[in-house]
């Protein structure tokens, strides 16, 4: 590892060098979606920025496993245990069973990821499959004396913690980000912060999702996912958490009390929150007006990686503000650039030298914090160096393993695309004019043959006062 990576740990408010448990190797740990719903595209800066934090470790020669959970049970519409199941008001609202709601949801986020170039972890892993696992974290707390039954529920006791709020000397501005939507009391809690590790039905009798438990049909709170999820597949000790700031608290605070009140020891060493995508009413979130979500960006016109682009320009660390107006400037500089580099003719030597030394830029600025916007202007800096061509292509190249932008394709498959169009339109018109000529020797059958055949290859004739035009269908 030539390169030392720094980045803010929330834990500790401070930029630290990155330091994993084990040599090489790095363990990493993404909440995932609750898929109740379209993540909107606030939900996706946190995953682009997760992304670009991984591909900057790989990119600096770590082996990373990484592993996200899908919640698919027990996020209650208010975060203080209250409320609904947020998957169940979605089935309702869809009249869907739940499973059918999770499967659409989550194959529409793999899907929204798959456009921005975000990697898929190495294992994505829904809670409803690690029942048992839960069980068993929650009957070990109880045993070690952490949890409590109360009005049917099985609570997490949070004052028999020497430290909670792991998180407290945040400031009160940032555990106020973390308090979601609509907050209410729940009376069974011995403590203000305590919180549900097992719902019954005593509680919420019409939950679809239940299972048997030693504490009667119920089933998990969000957290202990997390927890358990994550110690499967990634062990008793972890290098990086995720999530975006919302999750600070209370889901993150209470993941490390419960995890390490399981384990026994410290258990993630490393925190990674990416700040709010915000609109100019405020914070994006579902529950307001049409959701913001990348098909509909697609149904505008933009390219998805337009929108990746516009969250790379952008510290992680800093809330973001969206508007289609700024979208639009992102999309000309976008097509600029990969107009430009789509330009770059690859003949040419390549200086070992000056590409390690631009290599070097680029790691520098992902290694300060991961300065994406600075990891850009290195990547304009070598589109006006004194090299050949065929060293910004390389380096460019290289650099977009990380960046996830298509920078060396997109533009080839542009103009493979319109090339395509071209050729169609060409096609089209030349029919439009045969069946033209067929109705003028009033052959009918021929004209409507010319019309049917079109239609079977998707495209639509309409004849309208100014002629005939068509269209897909
Ligand atoms: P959820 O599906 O609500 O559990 O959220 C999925 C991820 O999106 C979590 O990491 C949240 O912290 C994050 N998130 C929620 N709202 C926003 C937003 N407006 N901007 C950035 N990230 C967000
Ligand atoms: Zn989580």
């Amino acid at each position: 590892m030539e390169n030392k990576l720094y980045f803010y740990n929330t834990l500790t408010r401070k930029v630290e060098q990155f330091i994993p448990n084990q040599e090489g190797k790095v363990s990493m740990y993404t909440c995932g979606p609750t898929v109740y719903h379209f993540a909107h595209i606030g939900n996706l800066r946190s995953y682009i920025m997760e992304d670009l934090l991984e591909k900057t470790l790989r990119y600096i020669g770590y082996d990373v496993k990484r592993v996200m959970n899908i919640t698919d049970v027990g996020h209650l519409s208010s975060d203080a245990d209250t409320g609904e199941d947020k998957m169940l008001i979605g089935a309702k609202r869809e009249h869907k069973s739940v499973m059918d709601l999770a499967k659409f949801y989550t194959d529409a986020f793999m899907s929204d990821c798959g456009k921005l170039n975000i990697k898929t972890p190495e294992v994505v892993e829904p809670a409803t499959n690690c029942i048992s696992e839960f069980i068993q974290m929650v009957e070990k707390l109880l045993k070690d004396g952490y949890a409590y039954e109360s009005g049917g529920n099985i609570y997490f006791d949070t004052s028999k913690l020497e430290e909670y709020h792991i998180f407290s000397n945040q400031t009160e501005r940032e555990l106020l980000v973390g308090v979601r939507d609509d907050v209410q009391e729940d009376g069974n809690k011995r403590n203000k912060s305590d919180f549900v590790l097992w719902f019954t039905k005593s509680k919420f009798d019409d939950q679809e999702l239940k299972w048997d438990s030693p504490w009667g049909v119920g089933y998990p709170g969000w957290h202990i996912e997390c927890s358990c999820i994550s110690i499967k597949h990634l062990g008793e000790y972890m290098d990086i958490h995720c999530g975006g700031v919302d999750n600070i608290f209370p889901h993150h605070t209470n993941e490390i009390a419960q995890s390490e009140a399981y384990l026994g020891h410290k258990w993630c060493n490393y925190w990674f929150h990416v700040h709010h995508l915000n609109d100019k009413a405020g914070k994006i979130s579902k529950s307001k007006g049409a959701v913001l979500t990348i098909p509909l960006l697609e149904s505008k016109g933009y390219d998805p990686l337009v929108y990746r682009w516009f969250c790379l320009q952008s510290h992680y660390r800093k809330p973001l503000e969206f508007s289609f107006e700024v979208l639009d400037q992102m999309k000309a500089a976008y097509d600029k650039l990969v107009k430009r580099i789509g330009s770059l003719s690859r003949e040419g030597d390549i200086d070992q030298e000056r590409f390690a030394f631009f290599r070097k830029q680029f790691e520098d600025a992902l290694c300060d914090d991961l300065n994406s916007s600075m990891a850009i202007t290195v990547l304009y800096d070598v589109l006006k160096a004194e090299i050949t061509d065929a060293a910004k292509y390389a380096l460019i190249k290289d650099f977009d393993q990380v960046l996830s932008l298509n920078l060396t394709s997109a533009y080839a498959a542009k103009e493979e695309e319109s090339a395509v169009d071209e050729e169609l339109e060409a096609y089209i018109l030349s029919r439009i004019e045969e069946r033209k000529a067929a109705k003028k020797q009033k052959d009918y059958a021929k004209a409507d043959a010319i019309r049917q055949e079109l239609l079977e290859q998707g495209i639509v004739l309409e004849d309208t006062r100014e002629g005939v035009k068509w269209k897909m269908a």
